[in-house]
């Protein structure tokens, strides 16, 4: 979603004539967009903030965009009195007014709701892979989670704006389209004619787009996983055979404190369903360790579900207190260095069924999509149907297809190594 927000923010300097620049010296303007899901990145924004006062030029601006701007409000300024502007993450399509009026100082830290889809100019180019928000905010409420307090409760956007915006990226060379929302999967929009569309409506409009050959969606809630969006992965062969839903713990009692009242029961037999429609499919998780009250009981049962799921690529990260949310308060906090321990045996665990299932691709055919090229210009870098990265030598003709069948001839943990059958 912050990529996505980074990219809308880019088009509309870019509308006014702007280009962009690598060197912070060099710019007339800087943003900061910025996550506070976790704590230490709403540090290191303070911390770069000071460094870029003290290196930007005389007169160029600079300030915040996105969930540290909403949280930290007009008390940035106090922070960093030098700052122009602090803009939450929905009411950064504000930005221009700064450009038109750079001697005040612009704080909107709103929660507008979708206000800024209908503000922002269309993007004249769609990357190969384009975002496109269907919902922001979420209902959801996780005890340690800061995202409704910083996006806001949810709202889901008209299905024909998600419809037309898809159209337009695939006019403008997107070739995979991942749907956003912090809670993608509980997408619900009611027209005025009473009729109520889901997440496998927009699936199916935008799979009768010729340009668009890949789609796929996050972050899912997995309770919101509906037969509906199940069968899609049956029936929509452009929806790719991954799907990122998170578990977060495998205890049943930290799963309540963190208030995903879900059983385990429940949980794997959405995977059974998912796996039953699409036999290829692979599921991965987030997990945060170290939640309060967790015991080594609690983590064990942890690294039992991350096993049994064989998840083939997740996101871990230690329980990071947050403001306004319930579990900062709760008794039993675990101490740092229980959960820098228990962060490594799950990362181990978890790399290892990674490397396993990287490895279980040699020799297999796989149809990716091309992202670009490594840093050294002499290999493509193409993404399976799985996310996996598969790095392939650069055709000497030069011909780059976008989609190619790539054999796979080697793997490791972090990446696969092929060689192009055919476009
Ligand atoms: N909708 C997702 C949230 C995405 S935020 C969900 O199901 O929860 C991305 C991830 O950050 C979350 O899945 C969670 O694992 C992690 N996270 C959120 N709040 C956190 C916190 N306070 N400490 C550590 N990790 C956190």
């Amino acid at each position: 979603m912050n990529v996505y927000d980074s990219w809308r923010i880019a088009a509309m300097l870019d509308a006014r004539g702007m280009v962009a620049t690598k060197d912070v010296a060099d710019a007339d303007i800087i943003i900061l967009n910025t996550c506070s899901v976790r704590e230490k990145a709403t540090n290191k924004v303070f911390s770069e903030l000071g460094r870029v006062r003290d290196t930007k030029k005389p007169g160029a601006l600079f300030g915040i965009v996105g969930c540290v701007a909403r949280e930290a409000g007009a008390t940035a300024f106090h922070r960093i009195p030098e700052l122009n502007f602090v803009l939450g993450p929905q009411s950064y399509h504000r930005l221009p007014q700064i450009l038109d009026d750079p001697d005040t100082k612009l704080l909107n830290i709103d929660l507008g709701g979708l206000e800024k889809f209908d503000e922002l100019p269309q993007m004249v180019h769609a990357p190969t892979v384009s975002y496109i928000p269907i919902q922001e905010g979420c209902n959801h409420c996780c005890t340690y989670c800061i995202v409704p307090y910083t996006r806001g409760r949810e709202v889901s956007r008209a299905f024909d704006d998600v419809v037309r915006d898809t159209l337009h990226a695939a006019k403008n060379g997107a070739v995979e389209i991942c749907f956003l929302g912090q809670n993608v999967n509980g997408y619900k929009y009611t027209d005025e004619n009473g009729k109520t569309y889901r997440l496998s409506d927009l699936i199916r409009a935008a799979a009768k787009m010729p340009e668009i050959r890949r789609i796929r969606f996050t972050s899912s809630y997995p309770t919101e996983m509906t037969d509906d969006l199940i069968q899609m992965f049956a029936t929509e062969p452009k929806l790719l055979p991954f799907l990122n839903m998170p578990i977060q713990s495998g205890s049943p009692d930290v799963l309540r404190r963190m208030n995903r009242p879900y059983s385990l029961d429940a949980y794997m037999e959405i995977i059974d369903k998912l796996r039953a429609a699409r036999g290829d499919i692979q599921i991965s998780s987030d997990f945060i360790v170290g939640f309060p009250g967790e015991t080594d009981s609690d983590f064990e049962q942890t690294l039992e579900i991350a096993r049994r799921v064989r998840y083939i690529n997740s996101y871990s990260f230690k329980y990071s207190p947050r403001p306004h949310t319930a579990a900062a308060t709760m008794p039993n906090q675990i101490p740092e260095n229980i959960k820098r321990e228990r962060l490594a045996v799950l990362d181990n665990a978890l790399n290892e069924i990674q490397r396993e299932f990287n490895e279980s691709c040699v020799d297999k055919t796989l149809p990716c999509l091309c992202e670009g090229t490594d840093k050294t210009g002499r290999h493509l870098l193409y993404r399976t149907p799985y996310m996996q990265q598969c790095i392939v030598a650069k055709p000497k003709d030069d011909n780059i297809p976008t989609m190619a069948n790539i054999k796979i001839t080697a793997a490791n943990r972090a990446s696969l190594r092929g060689k192009i059958i055919s476009d």
